[in-house]
This record gives structure tokens, C-alpha cells and sequence, in this order.
């Protein structure tokens, strides 16, 4: 028997009435403190479809007959960020981050910033973030912070080289990143764990 087998034939369902022809699937592997694990995902993107995710996360199996760590979960797109509604604000196009506290968060902690409707599918898509500044205690201050300019760092992630914590709304952040975003050089390292096929621009 295997668990993960039985759950990929079993879950997967749109939500009352959705007209989606099919799913957004998307994959991920990784290795975490050695051991392997891969996680895939059934989205239903918004507005054209009903929001709905499924989630696997299935770690290797130490022999033959053992299923290995796994886990399951499933719910609306606000959760994970993925295929929620792009806005649009000015020129640009904001696709909300993950909640990163799904139970107590109902509004997107961060809004990744591209000039294009389409989800970005790598740095390079990414011109800025931006999100509510939170005092220490994690209240939200009446700021909004903004950060352009991602640029690979020394070691694995990329980090802003250019950010603000003053704007007033959150338009005003993403103008303060329309004016202040510089494109990367060509000759620059690309955006690291980028797999997407480039596109001209
Ligand atoms: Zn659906």
C-alpha cells in the first residue's frame, strides 16, 4: 500500500460550480538536512478558476515497503499566494506572497511586484516587494515598506539593494519601486534555482 498513491487518486476537487478545465500543477524537490522530498501542488488559479489547492509533500522512503515522511493538505489559494488575482497598481502588477501565519493572517503579508499579469516565474520577472511594516510586537504601522533591486548574495537567496520603510499606501510603495528599480546587467550571474525558460523583453 502506499499512502501517497492512494491520496493522489483519491482528492483532487474544484470547488462548488468551478467551470476549470484543469489544474496548475506545480513541483518542487529539495533536500533538507540530507534527506530528499518532493512537493506537488494542484492549483485552480483565480479569477478564472474556483481557488482551490491540494498539496503533497512526500520525503524518500528508507526501503521499499515504507512510505517515508509525507504530508497532505489542501485549501484556498490566499493561503499559498500562487494563483490569486493579480492587481494591478500603475504599470505594475502585485501577486500576493504566502500568509505566514495561515490561521490568524487573512490579508497577504507581502505582494511580490512584476510588470507582467503573469505570475513570476523567476527573479529576473521580479522588480520589487512590498508590504505593511509591522512593529516589533507585529502590529501593522500605518507604512508600508518597499525594496527593489534583488541582486544574488553571497550565499544561497537573493537580497534587495535598494529599499524604503516610509511610503503611506501601498500604491506609493509600488511607485517608489517603479522609479527606483534598475534593470540587472545581462553580464550578471542569473537568478539562482531559475529554471524557466528566459524570455526577450
Ligand atoms: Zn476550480
Amino acid at each position: 500500500m502506499s499512502v501517497a498513491r492512494d491520496y493522489f487518486l483519491e482528492t483532487v476537487g474544484h470547488g462548488p460550480g468551478c467551470k476549470a478545465a484543469g489544474w496548475v500543477l506545480q513541483t518542487d524537490e529539495m533536500t533538507l538536512f540530507g534527506s530528499r522530498g518532493l512537493t506537488i501542488r494542484a492549483v485552480c488559479p483565480l479569477p478564472a478558476g474556483c481557488g482551490a489547492f491540494e498539496e503533497w509533500r512526500i520525503g524518500a522512503a528508507t526501503s521499499l515497503t515504507d512510505d517515508g515522511p509525507w504530508a497532505y493538505r489542501s485549501g484556498l489559494v490566499a493561503e499559498i499566494g500562487f494563483g490569486t488575482a493579480p492587481v494591478k497598481v500603475g504599470d505594475a502588477w502585485l501577486h500576493a506572497g504566502p500568509l505566514l501565519i495561515p490561521r490568524f493572517e487573512k490579508e497577504p503579508d507581502y505582494w511580490l511586484v512584476s510588470r507582467s499579469r503573469e505570475w513570476p516565474m523567476s527573479w529576473s520577472d521580479v522588480i520589487g516587494m512590498v508590504s505593511m511594516a509591522r512593529n516589533k510586537g507585529g502590529q501593522v504601522k500605518s507604512r508600508w515598506i518597499a525594496a527593489t533591486n534583488f541582486r544574488p548574495t553571497s550565499r544561497n537567496g537573493m537580497a534587495p539593494t535598494a529599499n524604503t520603510e516610509t511610503q503611506t499606501s501601498r500604491t506609493a510603495a509600488v511607485r517608489w519601486v517603479l522609479a527606483t528599480h534598475t534593470p540587472q546587467s545581462p553580464a550578471a550571474p542569473h537568478a539562482a534555482g531559475s529554471t524557466a525558460p528566459s524570455e526577450s523583453s
